[in-house]
């Protein structure tokens, strides 16, 4: 592209700080370099026309784990390590709301829940026998009660009688937090560039190149938070996981409030108004959905309307108004990867399917490597 003098000078030069990727890890750290450096010229490179990977397209819950998956983590985990995954989503979590606001966020604290299905009651009988451990784990970080159990008083279908319930689970608008975190950085002088595909990094001495679509510039530090899209840029373990989502039309009268965990996590829903939004099904085809390519396929959809019809609202018509998917980063380790990784150029990636608990605080820590 031939810029002009006027686009050199002003977005181009003398860049003191480039972010890659405009997701929430990117916007974070963005807005903590500001914090820390006043003066410094910070912009970001995102390739979407928004940003395109999870931070715009998730499910929105502002949740830390759920009772199963609690107790499945401390099958491959230490408990310390355990608590730390949980303080992190809990701190992550306050940050964010601290930075937003509940008002912006469009913050409720409806709690979340868990259903067991019938064929596998095994898993409703180990949770509910781990409960008062899980609890007792937890103490030291909410000093009350986490998990309970309560009737299934939303009719769910070919589910156990209980759920456990979540008291401080909630949920948030994620087009909300994003607009206010995108607001938020440019109204504090950080340049966004969208449709800027970083192609390629390298280190020049005391700065990095950094090659996009459209443009090469030199920049003093680069950190990158492409999460999902990492591997293309940089030598990291982190793997593409698609996760498709769909949305119903209002449904009259919704009586499902809250958000909702299902078969250890793999499925996840909640109301957005009189809407149910439910995502998941990875499962069904891990291969498959290790992609950076957006999209949605018969398989997962297909399962994700079953289980609407035949077990979530069993009795009411309804009809699906909108699909859509988005791209995660996972690894072998629910651990992020926040780290230096040449003289100029440093990563806060691999933030699974927990990235809105934690992407602020990833981000604040990236820019805190500095
Ligand atoms: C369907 C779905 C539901 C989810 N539900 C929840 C939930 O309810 N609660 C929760 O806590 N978490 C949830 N998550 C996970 C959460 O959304 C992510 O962990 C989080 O958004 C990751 O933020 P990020 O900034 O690291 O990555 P991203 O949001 O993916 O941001 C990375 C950005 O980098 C850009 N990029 C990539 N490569 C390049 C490049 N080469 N050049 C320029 N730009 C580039 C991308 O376009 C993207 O905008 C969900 C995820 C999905 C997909």
């Amino acid at each position: 592209m031939n810029l002009s003098y006027w686009e050199i000078k002003t977005w181009l030069t003398n860049v003191d700080f480039t972010v890659v990727g405009s997701g929430i890890v990117g916007l974070s750290c963005a807005l903590e370099l500001r914090r820390k450096y006043p003066q410094a010229k910070i912009i970001i490179l995102e390739k979407g026309m928004l940003p395109q990977g999870a931070s715009t397209k998730n499910a929105g819950f502002a949740c830390f784990g759920s009772l199963s998956e609690i107790i499945d983590d401390l099958q491959n985990h230490s408990e310390e390590e355990v608590i730390d995954l949980v303080a992190k989503r809990v701190n992550g979590l306050q940050l964010l709301r601290k930075t937003v606001g509940d008002r912006q966020l469009d913050y409720k604290p409806f709690g979340g829940y868990e259903l067991f299905l019938k064929n596998d009651e095994s898993l409703f009988l180990k949770c509910k026998s781990q409960k008062d451990t899980i609890n007792k784990l937890l103490k030291p970080l909410f000093y009350e009660e986490v998990f309970s159990f309560k009737p299934n008083e939303f009719g769910f279908n070919h589910a156990v009688e209980q759920l456990s319930f979540n008291q401080f689970e909630g949920q948030i608008d994620t087009g909300k937090m994003m607009d206010a975190l995108l607001k938020k950085a440019q109204s504090s002088g950080i340049k966004i560039l969208n449709n800027c595909l970083v192609n390629e990094i390298s280190e020049n001495n005391d700065s990095a190149v950094i090659k996009t679509n459209n443009f090469e510039i030199k920049s003093n530090k680069v950190l990158i938070a492409t999460n999902g899209f990492a591997s293309q840029l940089i030598n990291q373990k982190v793997a593409p996981a698609r996760a498709q989502v769909l949305i119903t039309k209002p449904i009259k009268n919704l009586h499902i409030k809250g958000t909702f965990h299902l078969d250890k996590g793999y499925y996840y829903f909640r109301n957005i108004e009189d809407r149910i939004l439910f995502g998941g099904g990875r499962n069904l085809d891990f291969k498959g959905e290790e992609t950076t390519e957006f999209g949605q396929t018969e398989l997962i959809q297909e399962k994700l309307e079953d289980l609407l019809r035949t077990t979530i609202i069993p009795n009411i018509d309804f009809e699906i108004d909108h699909r859509w998917s988005g791209i995660m980063g996972v690894g072998n380790q629910k651990k992020s990867i926040v780290k230096q990784i040449s003289n100029n150029v440093f990563c806060g990636v691999r933030l699974g399917g927990m990235g809105v608990a934690i992407g602020s605080l990833v981000g604040k820590e990236l820019a805190d490597l500095l």
